[in-house]
């Protein structure tokens, strides 16, 4: 018989009852430490006492209107944005999916107001957009697309790392974007180094290309920087965000510069929820702390911290690590051992990590991780990994 939960995921026998900073108590009283922090959402940790004032003082006064009124947090987090980014312009949603829809739909209606043909976006193999039909078809995997056809048209995936076959494709007369994760996350926290994504700005602007990035995982000074393509000092035309932005609370945004943002003029694009005044107050709040640059070098030095440790705790399991990648919180390990098996020993010592491609085990914890979490995890996971070698 069917679970009344749709049984779409492979979950595992825990449930938490609540958290607190890096924390969470499952409901029998075990304190697991959350180096996964609901896959890089739970950025200001569980509980944030900032975030559940800006929560709760909002929910005492109001909780939706309709976009078609003006929304004053919604306002306010807009402007904050277009301040400390490249972007012009936002436009708020409930997801990294619907990010990636309002993206496509964006690009889209850029070339046709040009009166241009070039509906073609070029995507990576590894990448994850979402799971909607452009999200699925953008990534373009199997495992993601299999029985799901007929696919949306319009995207054509390249294989990662292959700067001729970029070129090739980016010069074709169809094509009118590029869409990228400046770090892959659920491909296996795979970073594309600063001078390729300076290379792909170049190769856009040679070609008129709009750039697209999806900073839905790798963004909110998850890298240590506020955005990830940051660190490359380059800029794209459209952003995907979600995840850390709402802390917790769902809360999506695309972000774009005017030029790429004009077609999309009253009428064409919406959305019920997106832009709510609970998820902007807390919206807001998040954006207040995290951009603050006293926050991010705190973020960038406990990195440093963690990335040292796990050099030795790879050095001390050669049967089970391979070695570290990733940047600033966004940390994977690529494994020598079966990585779901080292998820599942991580499981026995109380300490949550996640699974992506490539046999790597993500660590993505609260930005707000303190040195003695640091010093746990390290501990932990040194002990899980005896238990996996053993
Ligand atoms: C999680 C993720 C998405 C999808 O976000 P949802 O909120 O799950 O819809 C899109 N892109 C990237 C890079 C992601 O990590």
């Amino acid at each position: 018989m069917i679970p009344s939960v749709l049984p779409t995921y492979n979950r595992a026998p825990l449930s938490f009852a609540s958290g607190e900073g890096s924390w969470l108590v499952e409901q029998d009283g075990r304190r697991f430490l959350d180096f996964g922090a609901g896959i890089a959402v739970n950025a200001l940790g569980h509980a944030n006492p900032d975030l559940v004032q800006a929560l709760t003082d909002q929910a005492g006064k109001l909780w939706h209107v309709s976009n078609l009124y003006q929304i004053e947090p919604q306002q306010r987090l807009a402007d904050i944005l277009v301040d400390k980014t490249f972007a012009d312009t936002v436009f708020f949603t409930n997801s990294g999916t619907e990010s990636c829809e309002l993206a496509v739909k964006m690009a889209r209606k850029y070339r046709h107001d040009r009166g241009e043909d070039r509906p073609i976006i070029l995507t990576f193999e590894g990448s994850f957009h979402g799971r909607s039909s452009a999200g699925i078809a953008a990534a373009g995997s199997e495992k993601m697309t299999k029985g799901f056809g007929p696919l949306l048209p319009g995207f054509q995936s390249l294989p990662w790392g292959d700067h001729d076959a970029l070129k090739a494709a980016a010069a074709q007369p169809d094509v009118g974007a590029i869409l990228i994760e400046p770090v892959q996350g659920e491909g296996g926290i795979r970073p594309v180094p600063d001078q390729c994504l300076k290379g792909l700005r170049d190769l856009c602007d040679e070609h008129g290309l709009l750039l697209i990035f999806d900073e839905v995982q790798c963004g909110m000074g998850r890298t240590g920087r506020l955005f990830a393509h940051e660190w490359a000092g380059i800029v794209p035309d459209i952003m995907m965000v979600a995840k850390g932005i709402g802390g917790g609370f769902p809360l999506g945004a695309v972000l774009a510069t005017e030029y790429a943002a004009q077609g999309m003029t009253a009428g064409t694009h919406g959305s019920t929820y997106g832009g709510n005044p609970l998820a902007c107050a807390v919206g807001c709040k998040v954006m207040e702390i995290i951009a603050e640059d006293a926050f991010l070098a705190e973020v960038n030095r406990k990195a440093g911290l963690l990335r040292q440790g796990l050099e030795g705790l790879i050095a001390g399991h050669p049967s089970v690590f391979e070695s570290v990648r990733g940047a600033g919180l966004m940390l994977g390990l690529k494994c020598k051992a079966t990585n779901t098996d080292m998820v599942q020993v991580g499981y026995g010592q109380e300490i949550l990590t996640v699974p992506a491609a490539d046999n790597v085990v993500r660590l993505l914890p609260p930005l707000t991780l303190t040195d003695e979490d640091i010093a746990e995890a390290l501990s932990r996971l040194d002990r899980a990994a005896s238990d996996l070698a053993a």
